[in-house]
């Protein structure tokens, strides 16, 4: 039985872990907006009853297969130009021989991110696959996923809106992939909002790519994007969408929220970073949404304050590389895995490694990858400490 009695009716209804409603979860925001303390108690309180008291997360390696993009996101600074320094095209060499050194770094996941669909777009994107003896980018990422798993690392896909064919093929060697919803709103979508141009972005697109993964039961990373122009509302009904997804097919792994930092070189780039305020406040308000799903929130992008976050909701910090960057956030690296062991032990929470997939969901996983994951994997169904410290 929970001993924390609040003011808040719904707030209590929560922790008696009744399911609430959307109306009760506006009231709950509208409340919280300018004093969150019942909110960030009732956070804390279902984080200690469904999560253990440690926090996770993925040491990885980064693989920026291509960045050529037939969208355009208004705060994109991944994306290329094919004339541009920070072009990636990596050929199969280049793949293998970073994933050798990623082993040699005892990283466990290997990350593989492509732009949308780079090859209905540009020649350039074409001629690089053809180079290297495929025709799509899916493919390519088929093949690249072979060679993780030889090499003895784990992939974890995010290309973008895939078709169901393709994640089916790459389910046999992901043992999770990741697309974001974003948001849910078309509003987003709209002239001079960030998703006008991304015709990837648009809410049904999204969530059909999020349902044939579900269909498929491939363990899945989704999140929303938390201050690019959205309201309130908008974000709830989106942390809503998720928690449907995941009650009709049961393999919503975990969700990341990504607080909006402008980009320079971005259309976006006078627009303030989200308030760190709100963004809490959206957290706490997921984990009372989903009490027991895994939250994620990117260090690297709450370099000040990320600690903080453990006492309002969330057990995971992503997926961190001590050897690629961050290409989606450049200018905000990674902090060093032993800072953010000492700043979560600071908190009170023992930091732990994880696989790319959590353990809760290796039931989905298939018994060839399975078994690959046994050699590093302790009784918690988490990577064997000697091995990644
Ligand atoms: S966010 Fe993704 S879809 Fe949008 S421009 Fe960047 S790479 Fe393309």
């Amino acid at each position: 039985m929970n001993k924390l009695v609040l003011n808040s009716e719904s707030l209590n209804n929560v922790l008696e872990n009744k399911l609430i409603s959307r109306d009760e979860i506006i009231q709950i925001y509208n409340k919280s907006k300018n004093n969150p303390n019942e909110l960030f108690l009732t956070a804390q309180s279902l984080r200690k009853q469904f999560k253990n008291d440690f926090v996770t997360f993925s040491k990885k390696a980064f693989l920026n297969i291509i960045n050529l993009c037939k969208d355009t996101c208004s705060y994109c600074t991944y994306k290329s130009e094919p004339s541009e320094p920070k072009l990636s095209l990596m050929s199969k060499q280049e793949i293998k021989q970073l994933l050798y050194l990623a082993k040699k770094h005892r990283c466990v996941e290997a990350l593989f991110v492509t732009g949308e669909q780079p090859e209905q777009k540009y020649q350039e994107a074409r001629e690089w696959l053809k180079a290297n003896g495929f025709k799509t980018t899916a493919e390519y990422l088929v093949h690249s996923s072979e060679i993780a798993l030889d090499t003895g690392l784990f992939p974890h896909t995010n290309a973008g809106n895939l078709n169901k064919e393709d994640l089916k093929e790459l389910q046999k060697t992901n043992v999770s992939m990741g697309l974001m919803l974003e948001n849910i709103s078309e509003r987003l979508t709209e002239k001079g909002m960030p998703h006008h141009m991304a015709s990837s972005k648009k809410p049904k697109t999204r969530l059909k790519v999020l349902e044939n993964a579900g269909e498929l039961k491939i363990p899945m990373t989704t999140g929303i994007l938390v201050g690019i122009g959205e309201t309130p509302v908008e974000l709830i009904d989106s942390i809503l969408a998720i928690r449907e997804l995941h009650k009709k097919y049961g393999n919503i792994q975990e969700v990341i929220l990504q607080n909006f930092q402008p980009k320079p070189d971005t259309r976006m780039n006078n627009v303030p970073p989200a308030d760190e305020n709100y963004f809490k406040t959206i957290v706490a308000l997921t984990r009372i949404i989903m009490p027991k799903m895994n939250i994620q929130i990117p260090p690297n992008l709450s370099p000040n304050s990320y600690h903080s976050f453990l006492s309002i909701g969330i057990n995971d910090w992503g997926g961190i590389s001590p050897l690629t960057p961050d290409y989606v956030n450049p200018e905000f690296s990674w902090p060093e895995i032993k800072k953010i062991e000492q700043d979560s032990k600071n908190a009170g929470f023992e930091l732990k490694c994880r696989f790319p997939v959590y353990p809760e969901f290796f039931p989905l996983v298939n018994k060839e990858l399975r078994n690959k994951m046994k050699d590093i994997e302790d009784e918690e169904g988490l990577i064997i400490k000697e091995y990644w410290r």
